[in-house]
């Protein structure tokens, strides 16, 4: 059953512990296959669930969000405590953005609207199906598959 990407966003002041779990258990995964899938230890996983690990190192990070199909910074946001409104307001200039690189601040702080360099306006969201934009790791949209540079 495909899952939509909001349902498996962490909820406000959700642990790390809980949203593991939770996405883990939306998925049908048991302990053992997440663990085979992010390529982490059992006992790893088990320490996560039971919020003794808070922190999560870059590698094993980058497993678990692939093994629970989320987007990296959904997980640094419940590491870190943050909103994921604030990872959801991803923005960036049509023109100026290379792909495959991380926005600019200047164009990712909650009140810029049009590009500090060029003038345009600032894009949070696919030009094509108007999807928000989850992470900009990604060049293409995840949802219709157009690249989120150009229209
Ligand atoms: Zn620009
Ligand atoms: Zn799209």
């Amino acid at each position: 059953m495909p899952l939509l990407q909001q349902e498996l966003a962490p909820n406000p002041e959700e642990t790390l512990a809980n949203y593991v779990r939770r996405v883990r258990i939306s998925l049908g995964m048991s302990q053992k296959e997440l663990a085979g899938r992010a390529g982490l230890h059992l006992q790893s996983v088990g320490k996560i669930e039971r919020g003794q690990t808070t922190r999560l190192k870059q590698v094993p990070k980058s497993g678990l969000a692939y093994a629970l199909s989320v987007p990296v910074e959904y997980l640094d946001a419940v590491c870190k405590g943050v909103a994921v409104e604030v990872i959801a307001s991803l923005k960036f200039c049509p023109q100026c953005w290379v792909p495959g690189t991380p926005p600019d601040s200047m164009w990712t702080h909650p009140r810029s609207k049009h590009c500090f360099a060029c003038g345009s306006q600032l894009r949070d969201r696919c030009g094509s199906c108007k999807e928000l934009v989850a992470s900009l790791k990604f060049r293409f949209c995840p949802f219709c598959g157009k690249s989120y540079k150009g229209d």
